[in-house]
């Protein structure tokens, strides 16, 4: 299966912590925290689309400005999702600058921020236009676990407890469709923009009786839906791709990311402190290698990294890389 879904990790395992999704055949990326993002090139920040927040300390959300300079001017919507309390960080920085020229702009840039409690989201949008004022009050929508549900994939989140709520996420393809190439070409045709807009109906359940329609080398070729499914597209589970990061360890919170992050095909997870200095980690509400080792396990990622080290281990990332390799094959209890 050709992944759909290529995550990275914006910065070294001892800077500011980030996750950048990008897709395949698709100019759209994912980001998740937005610390220190000089290491991603505008060609790659412009491609994001949506934001995930898992709290405001600083390295989580220094990068804001970087990206919103970046996008000034530019006929574009970002879509934020953080904490309790995100808007009015949200709304603190964009407070902090001047617009009393950006009117003058052609295009026009909106920021659609989503709050997100245990139980409801607040949603705000911020046009740049209206010098970023919100254009509404708050809208109040049930929560239940679902942030972004499109008809490819899904990004779910949960509220866990760093001495303030923080968020850990989890992007889940809905199901991965994988294109036959050789089949592609057995019926005289070759991969293109087409095979995006086939995708898209059978994400859509499109009914296979319906035509699809598409030209190539200036020839209309049409099929229905459910003949070119048989015939060059195979179905197969999606991708599983969980974040986790500024936790303490409790059993409250360790049942949610267990659950969050079960089966997930890659689990990018902090690990702030070797499991000897488990008194700090438990003061700074951030895990140890052990117990990210241990919720990997729990979670039956198949594979996990480990990131967002205490500056303390810096040429020790060995022994963290270790304790968490032992908890995840279950040498330590
Ligand atoms: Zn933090």
């Amino acid at each position: 299966m050709r992944p759909v879904l290529h995550p990275k990790l914006v910065n070294g395992l001892f800077d500011d912590p980030g996750l950048y999704i990008s897709f395949l055949f698709d100019k759209k990326a994912f980001l998740f925290d937005i610390g220190d993002i000089h290491n991603l090139n505008p060609k790659e920040l412009l491609k994001i689309s949506h934001i995930f927040v898992s709290h405001t300390h600083m390295d989580h959300f220094i990068g804001f400005d970087h990206l919103l300079r970046l996008c000034l001017g530019r006929d574009k919507t970002l879509y934020f999702y953080g904490p309790e309390g995100f808007l009015q960080n949200l709304e603190g920085k964009l407070a902090g600058y001047s617009w009393n020229l950006v009117n003058h702009y052609t295009h026009s840039l909106v920021l659609k921020a989503t709050e997100v409690h245990p139980d409801r989201t607040l949603s705000k949008i911020y046009p740049c236009a209206s010098s970023f004022k919100a254009s509404n009050p708050a809208v109040c929508r049930p929560f239940s676990g679902t942030l972004l549900n499109t008809p490819g994939l899904t990004v779910r989140s949960v509220v866990l407890d760093h001495r303030l709520a923080c968020l850990a996420f989890c992007v889940e393809e809905n199901f991965h469709i994988n294109i036959l190439k050789d089949r592609v070409e057995a019926l005289g045709l070759s991969v293109g923009p087409w095979i995006k807009q086939f995708k898209e109906a059978l994400y859509n359940k499109t009914s296979p009786d319906s035509n699809f329609s598409f030209y190539q080398n200036d020839r209309c070729y049409e099929f229905t839906v459910g003949y070119l499914a048989d015939q060059i597209s195979h179905v197969t589970a999606g991708q599983k791709i969980c974040y986790i990061t500024d936790v303490r360890f409790s059993p409250e919170n360790e049942e949610k990311l267990v659950s969050l992050a079960r089966n997930a095909d890659h689990l990018f997870i902090e690990a702030a402190f070797l499991e000897k200095d488990a008194s700090i980690a438990i003061k700074k509400y951030h895990l140890t290698a052990h117990e990210a080792g241990t919720i990997a396990r729990k979670a039956n990622v198949k594979q996990y990294t480990i990131f967002h080290h205490s500056p303390r281990y810096t040429s020790m990332q060995h022994l963290l890389e270790e304790e968490a390799r032992k908890a995840f094959e279950g040498s330590i209890t």
